[in-house]
């Protein structure tokens, strides 16, 4: 990306204690420590019935569902809703199929819609199978206006935008989005490095059975296999409710073995699109980055925040699988050498702009 996206210092002065990122209680404790002033004014900012609109730019598996995820944790699920634009015209084309929500649609769009296709010609579009391409920037923002009147005190993040969009409804797009809600509304733009999603889609596998979804270098299970033949190691499915626990082998999808390859094009637009986005005046912007070049982590940093990577390696004496971790290094877009990082981390930078941007 052509923007430099600042390194948010997370480590901070007074907290030494390590926390445990993948336990849930640990992870509240490391949530207070490091922004519990900040939640403290957030949670207060929904109890006197304020919301926002925080509309997530990222590229594609940029973990913006996780982000959101850990953010509804720390204030609460109730106060919170994560819309994905992708999802909405999908639930729009499945609701279509029943006359009395076509018929909703219908009415919210002769109330709603301006653009230069006319209803009927967007109806149809809706209703067909290549629904995303076909339909008009204009419908895809009125059905997303439709969406968030359902979730009136919730504060949403709205993910996913129409692309392909020319600059003038770009900008247009996201003030017509203000204009019906009153609340206070900001970017959350993301900066992952390609190589970190590269990896992460070339390393993830999935239980066959329960779908139970892993990452051989980053998210393991507990058990590790061996295949000596083709000196291969791979997770077993540890999900304690799955017919296939220690035993079944977890796979990865076809095609996952290229990586970024395939995608390749749809991170370009996105790219694109968000480097336009940063230039849109008028609105704040709150920057999220989850790499960290190396020769600043120590400074900016604790290293339990850090993605470890496991090495794993076969022991012959007692035919088993030893499992070792270390800090995870990739090159981020400019080359350099950085370390990615966990998602609670990123999410604290995100919570303290957040409260700041809010003015709490
Ligand atoms: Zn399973």
């Amino acid at each position: 990306m052509n923007i430099e996206f600042p390194v948010f210092k997370t480590k901070t002065d007074g907290v030494t204690k390590t926390f445990d990122m993948s336990d849930p209680v640990s992870r509240r404790e490391y949530f207070n420590a490091k922004c519990g002033d900040e939640i403290i004014k957030i949670k207060e900012f929904f109890d006197n019935g304020n919301t926002f609109v925080a509309y997530f730019l990222g590229k594609k598996n940029s973990g913006k569902g996780t982000y959101c995820k850990l953010f509804s944790e720390i204030v609460g699920p109730d106060r919170v809703v994560h819309l994905s634009v992708g999802d909405l015209v999908r639930n729009a084309n499945e609701a279509a199929k029943d006359p009395a929500q076509l018929a909703e649609i219908k009415k919210f769009m002769e109330e709603n819609y301006r653009g230069f296709m006319s209803i009927d010609e967007c109806i149809n579009a809706l209703m067909s199978r290549d629904v995303g391409s076909l339909l008009p920037t204009e419908f895809i923002l009125a059905l997303t206006k439709m969406e968030i009147a359902k979730h009136p005190r919730k504060a949403i993040f709205l993910d996913g935008f129409p692309r392909q969009m020319d600059q003038v409804t770009y900008s247009l797009y996201f003030r017509d989005l203000i204009n019906y809600r009153q609340d206070p509304d900001f970017f959350v733009m993301i900066d992952i490095p390609n190589t970190i999603i590269d990896a992460r889609i070339k390393s993830r596998v999935i239980c066959p059975i329960c779908h139970t979804p892993r990452n051989t270098i980053l998210l393991r299970t507990k058990e590790i296999g061996y295949d000596k033949d083709n000196n291969n190691y791979y997770l077993i499915c540890d999900n304690p409710g799955c017919e296939g626990f220690g035993k079944e082998k977890m796979v990865g999808k076809e095609g996952d073995d290229k990586g970024i390859e395939a995608i390749k094009d749809r991170l370009a637009t996105d790219e694109t699109l968000i480097e336009k986005a940063f230039g849109i005046y008028g609105i704040p912007k709150i920057l999220l980055r989850n790499s960290v070049p190396v020769d600043v982590a120590k400074d900016m940093v604790d290293d339990y925040e850090l993605t470890p990577e496991f090495v794993y390696s076969y022991n012959q004496a007692e035919n088993k699988v030893d499992v070792t971790e270390k800090p995870w290094t990739v090159k981020d877009d400019k080359g350099t050498e950085s370390f990615s990082l966990m998602p609670p981390p990123v999410v604290v930078s995100m919570i303290k702009q957040m409260a700041k941007t809010l003015g709490l």
